[in-house]
């Protein structure tokens, strides 16, 4: 029997799946920056400053799991992609500048966010094209950088293009008219038995009337081959996994929109599959308060440093990190706000060791 994904009232997300402020996460006012791929953003580091209970690297209680410290998928990500990039973004929280992809993805999302403000009959081409200048003139408010993104007039054009070109794609993939989203931009939070936190946001959740969770990401990237198809689902997986731990129900669907090439990939978990999600995740954490504890944040070469913003600071690349920040200064950082960076790699799709 077929799942029907329909008409199901808009809930308010804040009373349904409360979530603190994460560990240094920055919505933007338009949207939450991106990578490139249209991957979950850079949630861990990119600071809105951690809660009260906060507990900095070098002053944290030792154990499974510190308080005040949380994982997101990007953040998994980096770890994997490399340990160095990782300290970069979460400890020092050095700034990155944006790029036009992860730029695109951000609006792109916002746009797809917005739409489904409209009447479900208005939600067409025509109508998510007009959402594209105000939802940049918002992005650039947040973030007044941006702006200066292009070298001319034509780049301009042609991001602008390539990002209609990606909106209209969206609707040869779902008919947005025959589809009312539970929850949009939906910020999770799940507290392990460990003690880790996992955080994240979730591009849009669907809820059947029969109360079938559907998680829905959106990419502004390709699918990727099929030999890395089950690495692209960690992400889903991931928040699959909050979801059963905040709600007690397993999600019936996960479902990423690749707007790159309009590709769908569905995957239908089960206990199973997030059960061995949590082993992961809880052993990649170990593997973090580990490189923590020891101060040892080595730097990963791979292809992925085509992409990095601290080559000058990378071992790697003939550069020197600065010197690790004391417990007061990462206190001092994680308390004040910091405009969110844009990610500079693609990570969901290469996630090495987790699936
Ligand atoms: S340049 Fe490469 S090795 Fe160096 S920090 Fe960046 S991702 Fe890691």
């Amino acid at each position: 029997m077929s799942v029907v994904w329909l008409t199901l009232p808009r809930v308010d997300e804040t009373q349904v799946l409360p979530a603190a402020p994460a560990l240094g996460d920055t919505p933007l006012a338009g949207g939450h920056p991106r990578a490139p791929d249209g991957s979950e953003p850079s949630a861990d580091p990119a600071g809105a400053g951690a809660p009260s209970d906060t507990v900095t690297a070098d002053s944290a209680p030792q154990g499974p799991a510190r308080a005040g410290w949380s994982l997101s998928p990007s953040r998994a990500a980096d770890f994997l992609t490399c340990p160095l990039l990782y300290r970069f973004r979460v400890i020092d929280r050095l700034p990155e500048a944006p790029s036009p992809a992860a730029a695109r993805g951000t609006l792109v999302h916002a746009v797809l966010e917005r739409l489904f403000d409209a009447p479900a009959t208005a939600r067409n081409p025509q109508a998510a094209a007009e959402l594209i200048a105000p939802a940049w003139d918002q992005l650039i408010a947040a973030e007044p950088d941006l702006a200066d993104l292009f070298g001319d007039e034509t780049e301009r054009e042609t991001w602008f293009t390539q990002a209609k070109e990606m909106l209209d794609r969206y609707f040869t993939l779902e008919d947005p008219t025959r589809l009312e989203p539970a929850h949009r931009e939906l910020q999770v939070e799940a507290k392990l038995e460990s003690g880790l936190r996992l955080r994240g946001y979730i591009d849009r959740v669907d809820i059947s009337p029969a109360g079938d969770v559907r998680i829905v990401d959106y990419k502004t990237g390709t699918a990727p081959r099929e030999e890395f198809e089950a690495r692209a689902l960690f992400q889903m997986k991931f928040y699959a996994l909050v979801l059963w731990r905040t709600r007690g129900t397993v999600p019936r669907m996960l479902q990423l929109i690749y707007l790159g090439n309009g590709e769908l990939v569905r995957y239908a978990p089960d206990e199973a599959d997030l059960l061995a999600t949590e082993r992961k995740v809880e052993a990649l954490w170990r593997a973090i308060e580990r490189a923590r504890d020891a101060a040892d944040w080595r730097p990963r070469r791979g292809r992925l440093c085509d992409w990095c913003a601290h080559q000058a600071l990378c071992p790697e690349f003939g550069g020197t990190p600065p010197p690790l920040p004391t417990p007061e200064e990462l206190a001092s950082r994680y308390a004040r706000p910091r405009p969110a960076p844009a990610e500079a790699a693609p990570h969901m799709a290469d996630i090495a060791d987790l699936t």
